[in-house]
């Protein structure tokens, strides 16, 4: 089963697509850093660090299911998977306002890049339903200001 299951991501992972192909970006929560095993994504965030893992260009596995889809065309090969790097103490898991502020950015630029407006920026979850990132689906306030802090122009000071 493993492995699979890791020839089918290899062959994802060595896909090429052209600009056009690429209409969602999808935010995940790789908790203190971790990815699930098996996924790949684009970037991963943590604190003012941002490391691109593949090129844009590649279809990276960090969507997909074998189960079912609950968003009707965002997938693996049109979109950009972008991870925050989380913090898990005592069973919750946060995001530091750190994290956060710079994937905004980096969210912003890949909208301007690829002209995807704001409403095909998604959380997993709202794929398949999959618990990620687990603070923006926990708490879906914090997920609404995060997607309010992309529509609006730079960075405003305080709100801390
Ligand atoms: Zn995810």
């Amino acid at each position: 089963m493993q492995s699979r299951q890791t020839a089918d991501e290899r062959k994802h992972l060595r896909t090429e697509r052209g600009r056009a192909q690429i209409r969602y970006i999808v935010i995940h929560g790789a908790a203190d850093g971790r990815l699930a095993a098996g996924t790949s994504v684009h970037y991963i965030v943590l604190g003012d660090r941002t490391q691109q893992q593949m090129r844009e260009q590649e279809t990276a596995w960090h969507c997909g299911t074998r189960g079912v889809y609950y968003h009707p065309y965002c997938r693996n090969g049109n979109s950009i998977g972008v991870a925050l790097c989380s913090r898990v103490r005592g069973g919750r898991e946060t995001f530091m306002p750190d994290t956060v502020y710079h994937a905004q950015a980096l969210v912003r630029m890949l909208m301007e890049r690829y002209g995807i407006p704001a409403e095909n920026v998604l959380r997993h979850y709202d794929v398949t339903h999959r618990t990620c990132p687990v603070p923006f689906v926990e708490h879906a306030a914090s997920w609404t200001a995060f997607c309010v802090g992309l529509a609006g122009t730079k960075a405003k000071a305080g709100s801390g």
